[in-house]
């Protein structure tokens, strides 16, 4: 199948060839005709799939119709800054031939610009959750002439505690806008949310629920915690590792590593929630140039990331919530390239990989590199408690509490 029999405009098709894409991937072969029928969809998708293309294009070929730069016509949700920023650039990219007006708002940056931006006419709005809901209580945005809606990795949203402001954007929206959900994992929350927003949705599944993407090599090292740093720098320097993502799941933890890895003379930066997001935007755009070989990554930070040819992932720490470990494996392994996604685990963490294995339904092999094996005379305390399900749940909730503080302090900070 070709884009030209998706029926897109010749100047969406022009962008396109341009960005030497051949052929629409299987999420945009099903989700453009559906969403150019004018129909609702709910589609399992993870980021690296073609995902942005899927919904952009079908989007931006409707507004084409009738480009009045006046109103925002169509609302772009996303849970981090990153991945606004990103679905924002492909838009431009995919747009570039015509008249449509986009434009991008998240916290963290002065909000005078935006409002600038949005005074001087836009048809289609990049948002995050937070700022969004500024421009709303502002009145530097009306929605009262939205067509569109997408929320792009809305469990990641809804993990990261974003549903009151949802709620309170809904409430904004006089409309009934064509809605589209896109999301990489669905649970009981993501049902329930589709349920309040879409109107008779197609389900669109390009890959199996819940599964991590199939051309990523998935290994599992066991290792004791306190040599990690020392294998980790081993694997990259002795594969000669150009460009590696490494996950942590606290800011300090990341922060602490980076300094590490820099003594073992790789150059490596970190990216957190805590930093600011000029530094964020640096630490990236330097990664993906090849000025930096590691970056270090909490969940929150590294969401959505789409780093071109990104071949390694490691997980210093397995992710206290399952779901978040296809999350991480997916920024490697993108539109159909080979990844290797490496996960450490110490012997207190075999809980956490039941966990992922829940999730994926499928075992991973453990192994031990030669030299690094986990000495099994010490004693190890479990990370957090012992690996019975009401357990985990608990240390799930947990764990999103702590998300959600994190990302309502960042709110407060934004607002500031
Ligand atoms: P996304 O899932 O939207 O983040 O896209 C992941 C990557 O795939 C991005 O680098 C896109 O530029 C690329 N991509 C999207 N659609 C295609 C396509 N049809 N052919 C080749 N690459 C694509």
């Amino acid at each position: 199948m070709s884009f030209t029999s998706l029926a897109l405009d010749p100047t969406l098709i022009k962008a396109i060839k341009e960005s030497g894409y051949q052929e629409p991937t299987p999420i945009q072969r099903d989700a453009i005709p559906a969403i150019l029928a004018k129909h609702d969809i709910m589609a399992g998708a993870q980021t690296g799939t073609g995902k942005t293309a899927a919904f952009a294009l079908p989007i931006l070929q409707q507004l084409l119709s009738n480009t009045d730069n006046k109103s925002v016509r169509a609302l772009i949700l996303t849970p981090t800054r990153e991945l606004a920023q990103q679905v924002f650039k492909s838009i431009e990219t995919y747009g570039q031939y015509t008249p449509v007006q986009t434009a991008l708002a998240y916290g963290g940056v002065s909000i005078n610009p935006q409002i600038a931006a949005l005074k001087a006419g836009v048809d289609i709005l990049v948002a995050t959750p937070g700022r969004l809901l500024d421009h709303l209580i502002n009145e530097s945005l009306s929605l009262e002439h939205l067509e569109y809606l997408v929320f792009d990795e809305a469990d990641r949203m809804l993990d990261m505690g974003f549903k009151d402001e949802i709620n309170n954007i809904l409430k904004r929206i006089p409309t009934k806008p064509q809605t589209l959900l896109f999301s990489a994992t669905f649970d009981d929350a993501i049902f329930k949310l589709s349920k309040t927003l879409l109107n008779e949705p197609k389900l669109i599944e390009v890959s199996e629920r819940n599964t991590a993407a199939a051309q990523v090599e998935q290994i599992v090292y066991t290792v004791d915690a306190d040599r990690k740093r020392e294998l980790t720098s081993f694997l990259i320097g002795s594969k000669n590792w150009r460009q590696v993502l490494i996950f942590t799941r606290t800011k300090q933890g990341a922060d602490a590593l980076a300094k590490e890895m820099c003594k073992d003379g790789l150059k490596t930066q970190s990216i957190h929630g805590d930093k600011s997001q000029g530094a964020r935007d640096k630490a990236l755009s330097e990664f993906k140039e090849g000025k930096t070989r590691v970056l270090v990554a909490t969940d929150v930070a590294a969401r959505g990331i789409d780093i071109l040819d990104l071949q390694y992932v490691i997980n210093y720490e397995l992710p206290y919530i399952a779901e978040d470990y296809i999350h991480r494996i997916g920024r490697t392994g993108r539109a159909g390239k080979e990844g290797l996604a490496i996960s450490l685990m110490s012997p207190d963490e075999e809980w956490l990989l039941t966990a992922v294995e829940e999730v994926l339904d499928t075992r991973l092999l453990q192994q031990w590199l030669p030299g690094y094996e986990p000495d099994l005379t010490k004693k190890t305390k479990p990370t957090k408690r012992s690996n019975s399900g009401a357990n985990k749940k608990r240390a799930r909730q947990q764990a999103l509490g702590q998300e959600r503080n994190k990302s309502k302090n960042s709110n407060q900070r934004r607002r500031r």
